[in-house]
């Protein structure tokens, strides 16, 4: 899909640059606004497909910025960039709605992987129908992926794109263990070194939304995840 437009609100101009550069050359288009507030605006007006949203921002910072858009009920998906340790930042920003992070330093070809990753599952069904799957039953749980929603029992339960995506990957393979590269690799579409702890963060968000369910997310110790019912 290319010319979608993707906002990178970042107040460092290098890293925009830098991001720039690689979005632009896999055929994004590419905006940016360098604080909160005109990032918000720079929403509204350009509509974005995707939004890249840094977390340390001047007038408003990019956890307010992401809460702000929920709250008025837009859907962009958003890539939260976080400091290196700031894990707090990180499970708060998916808390609030963010679809992804990426952690600073972060090398731009992992940015987008995971922008290209977010808007392949965020883009809506008959355009990529080939990699929707079936819909999956499990207990009480259910997922149709063409209407990309989730139930337990008869209750939505409201997924961002990732924990769609890794819900998906485990429903379709109840009772079979996953370790965190290939999660990575089957619900982001990449395996980067190192980066396995974004599983950990989108399981523990599945695993807060599903708590009506009786199906669980297992962890099995030294390997990885999986669902039993
Ligand atoms: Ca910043």
């Amino acid at each position: 899909m290319s010319g979608e437009l993707i906002l990178i609100i970042e107040d460092e101009a290098n890293i925009i640059q830098l991001d720039r550069l690689y979005l632009e050359r896999e055929g994004f288009a590419v905006e940016s606004a360098a604080d909160g507030q005109a990032g918000l605006q720079a929403v509204d007006r350009l509509r974005p497909a995707l939004v890249v949203l840094d977390v340390m921002l001047p007038v408003m910072d990019g956890l307010a910025v992401c809460q702000s858009l929920r709250a008025a009920q837009n859907p962009v998906p958003i890539i939260l960039a976080t400091a290196r340790d700031e894990e707090v930042d990180r499970i708060l920003g998916l808390e609030l709605g963010a679809d992804d992070y990426v952690t600073k330093p972060y090398n731009p070809r992992e940015l987008v992987a995971r922008g290209q990753a977010v808007l392949r599952r965020a883009r809506p069904s008959g355009e990529d129908s080939q990699a929707l799957g079936a819909a999956l039953q499990c207990g009480d749980l259910s997922l149709n992926p063409e209407r990309r929603e989730v139930y337990v029992g008869n209750e939505l339960v409201p997924l961002r794109t990732q924990e769609f995506a890794v819900l998906q990957v485990l429903m379709a393979h109840p009772g079979i263990v996953f370790d965190r590269e290939r999660l990575l690799k089957l619900a982001w579409g990449f395996d980067f070194y190192g980066q396995t702890r974004t599983v950990d963060m989108h399981i523990a968000q599945l695993r807060k939304k599903l708590t009506g369910s009786r199906v669980k997310i297992e962890t099995v110790p030294g390997v990885g995840y999986k669902l039993v019912s």
